[in-house]
């Protein structure tokens, strides 16, 4: 297989309403970067209000047919849709990289996490099966059942701008809703590449509709009294906000938040194993995933074994243009990212923290403009401090160090956050334990990033995550359908009369 070709396309990225693209009112626009050489590729056309309202208005109609469609005829157009997106995958991944930054093997692994819930939602027709009671009472059955509920809004971040979306819309649509995707403004050409790739797979105009924009789109799609729920992936602040604002207008949300996800390393663990997997977990895509490990929880006498280790592999990395065939790891999404992460460096260094490798000021030849870091690893750093408290999102790991076991779990859970978390240990016992007893909502026992597989849903706990029910899987389906229940009697056993007192079975 030859090179993968870089993405170049410069024109305007538009949005997809009623089945076309289209510029609506076009009145801002904001520069889309490629953050490996810092040029200006393109622009994205930032929505108006009255383009959320075409998009809303577009879902709007084609709802009911398709809500009317039968589920396994839903289903087809999405195995449509999967093939061509293992079709299309490496093409996908090549824009992902050219607007987002991260390595291209990474944006294949993040299509293909992708294409699992594309898969997932493939099996509707079974996911949307309801409870059924025959004889509830003589003569009277009753059964669930779930109906979608409409136009549905996805609002969705830089970092996964096709896995995140795919979490969202494949089961949305499946489910029978239409649905309106607001991604994120600094890497937008993934999802009109998807809404093209649904269009063909034979989606009826308006099921799928992308509004690109900013925070005025994200405020229309809030106050639209005719989007009946919101998924939102993006930052603590603004997922808090989506929540309160979205639920104040009677819509269902579901808003998930930053991270600041902990490793903890027991003295017994495979160290080999935890270098590799704190390496590649902390500095894999720049940092910029929820689920990256960016504290290391040293117990005992781990930290001075590892520390010394990590500082070479940290400094070793192969930071390059991400479609270069060995690069490790790639840019940041902007500039102004760097100068955040590079600002959290400095205040590490005047919080007291123990630099051990700076990964301020890195070029990579030929990419002067480019917006690289460093990987960066702290030591010594305590709960006190800012770089140990807030999300840095960028290629920073901080260690602490902790006396025991109970000390390193007691850490996790005083955190804001819950996202993920992981233990590596050699004691089944302390695995058990720290499953159990750790308030994060994904876990992994010697696995560094534990994203669960489509069928199991995705969430985090504490202020990662505002709602009641998880990203995709069966609390997907939950999220986006009603539950209904029938009660059913037929003629033979009507006639005893008017009923005054409560129901109950005979
Ligand atoms: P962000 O919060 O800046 O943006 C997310 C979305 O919200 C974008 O579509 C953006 O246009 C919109 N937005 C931004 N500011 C807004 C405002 N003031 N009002 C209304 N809408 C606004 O997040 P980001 O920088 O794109 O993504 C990185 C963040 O997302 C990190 O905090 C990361 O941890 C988080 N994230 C979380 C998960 C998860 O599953 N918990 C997954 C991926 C990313």
């Amino acid at each position: 297989m030859g090179a993968p070709e870089p993405f170049t396309a410069t024109a305007d990225v538009g949005h997809y309403i009623a089945g076309a693209i289209t510029p609506g009112g076009a009145s801002r626009r904001q520069s889309v970067y490629n953050p490996a050489t810092g040029a200006l590729a393109r622009q994205v056309l930032l929505g108006t209000e009255a383009d959320v309202a075409a998009a809303v208005a577009a879902a709007k109609a084609a709802f009911p047919a398709w809500a009317d469609w039968a589920p396994v005829r839903r289903a087809r157009v999405l195995q449509k849709f999967l093939e061509l997106l293992n079709q299309h995958r490496d093409t996908l991944a090549a824009m992902i990289t050219g607007e987002h930054g991260k390595v291209f093997s990474d944006a294949q692994g993040e299509v293909t996490r992708g294409i699992e819930n594309v898969e997932f939602a493939c099996g509707i027709p079974q996911l949307l099966k309801g409870d059924y009671t025959e004889q509830v009472s003589t003569g009277i059955d009753n059964w669930t059942q779930r109906q979608p509920l409409g136009v549905v809004a996805g609002i969705t971040p830089f970092n996964f701008p096709c896995m995140v979306p795919c979490w969202m819309f494949p089961l949305a649509i499946a489910c029978g809703n239409a649905f309106v995707l607001k991604p994120s403004e600094r890497d937008p050409s993934a999802s009109l590449f998807m809404a093209e790739l649904l269009s063909q797979a034979g989606l009826p105009a308006g099921v799928f509709n992308v509004v690109q924009g900013d925070k005025v789109a994200v405020d229309a799609l809030l106050a639209h009294p005719d989007v009946k729920a919101v998924s939102f992936v993006g930052s603590t602040p603004i997922a808090h906000y989506i929540y309160e604002t979205g639920a104040r207008q009677g819509k269902r949300v579901q808003a998930l938040g930053g991270a600041k996800n902990h490793m903890v390393v027991m003295p017994d663990a495979d160290l080999e194993q935890v270098v590799d997997a704190l390496i590649g977990s902390a500095y894999g895509s720049a940092g910029e995933r929820c689920m990256a490990i960016s504290v290391a929880v040293l117990v005992g006498d781990v930290g001075d074994k590892i520390v010394p280790r990590l500082a070479e592999r940290a400094k070793a990395l192969k930071i390059r243009n991400g479609m270069a065939g060995d690069a490790e790891m790639g840019p940041v999404i902007t500039r102004e990212a760097k100068a955040r992460i590079e600002g959290y460096i400095d205040l590490g260094v005047k919080e007291g923290a123990k630099l051990v490798v700076d990964g301020r000021g890195c070029k990579v030849p030929g990419h002067e403009g480019g917006f690289f870091t460093g990987g960066t690893l702290f030591d010594h750093v305590t709960p006190s401090m800012r770089i140990y408290k807030e999300e840095i999102f960028g290629p920073v790991l901080v260690c602490v160090r902790a006396k025991d076991f109970g000390q390193a779990l007691a850490l996790v859970n005083d955190h804001e956050f819950g996202n993920g978390v992981s233990c590596f240990t050699r004691d089944g016992h302390v695995a058990r334990e720290f499953s159990r007893r750790v308030q994060v909502g994904m876990v992994g026992i010697n696995v560094p990033i534990p994203v669960p597989m489509a069928w199991h849903g995705f969430g985090g706990w504490k202020r990662s995550l505002f709602g009641d029910m998880h990203a995709y899987g069966e609390e997907g389906v939950r999220f986006y359908t009603k539950q209904k229940s029938v009660m059913q009697r037929w003629p033979e056993s009507i006639g005893k009369g008017a009923e005054f007192a409560m129901p109950t079975a005979r």
